[in-house]
């Protein structure tokens, strides 16, 4: 059974490009994971933790045979294998790899809430995730129009454009 995923990268310490890159890479190359798209890479302004570098961040939509447990399992995986070493919540981190949505599913457990329960708040989230998504993948209540024309979404930049893509709808302001 293929699952539909949509999975957040950021990113704000070190070679940030080099590691959402790298990152996209590794877990294409996992055997249960096929990458489907990428967004633009965005450069934002920190939130809560304020006294750190910019984040870069970008969303891929994945293809997946794992369970919802399993891939937040590989995914952490991979944030240490990327020499992820912070206690900080919120603070700088090399790589930070987030579930947003699985398929249609709303999943509370303990290690795992789904969607994603910060990321309708988040331009860094949200506007990456709107320039890939289908709106079929969306929840339904989720309104494009009225999350781009946000206030906060002005922390929020285009960084390197997605190959042949047009994000002028997202950029102008
Ligand atoms: P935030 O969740 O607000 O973006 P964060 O990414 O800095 O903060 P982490 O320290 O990376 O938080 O993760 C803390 C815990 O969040 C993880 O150990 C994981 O069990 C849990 N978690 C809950 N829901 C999700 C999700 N949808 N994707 C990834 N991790 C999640
Ligand atoms: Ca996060
Ligand atoms: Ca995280």
């Amino acid at each position: 059974m293929m699952n539909i995923v949509y999975i957040a990268l950021g990113s704000n310490q070190g070679d940030r490009a080099g590691y959402l890159q790298e990152a996209v890479e590794e877990i294409g190359r996992h055997e249960q994971i096929m990458v489907e798209k990428e967004s633009s890479i965005y450069e934002t302004d920190p939130v809560g933790y304020t006294e750190q570098d910019k984040f870069l961040n970008m969303v891929i939509k994945v293809n997946t045979q794992l369970a919802p447990a399993d891939l937040l399992k590989v995914l952490q995986e991979f944030e240490y294998f990327f020499g992820r070493k912070r206690e900080i919540r919120w603070g700088p981190r090399t790589l930070d790899l987030d579930i947003l949505l699985y398929n249609q599913e709303n999943i509370e457990t303990e290690e795992l809430i789904i969607p994603h329960p910060r990321m309708w708040e988040r331009a860094f989230v949200f506007i990456p995730l709107i320039e890939i998504a289908e709106s079929k993948d969306l929840p339904v209540e989720i309104n494009r129009k009225e999350l781009l024309a946000r206030q906060d979404r002005e922390g929020v930049h285009v960084w390197k454009p997605k190959s042949g893509g047009d994000v002028s709808g997202l950029t102008e302001s």
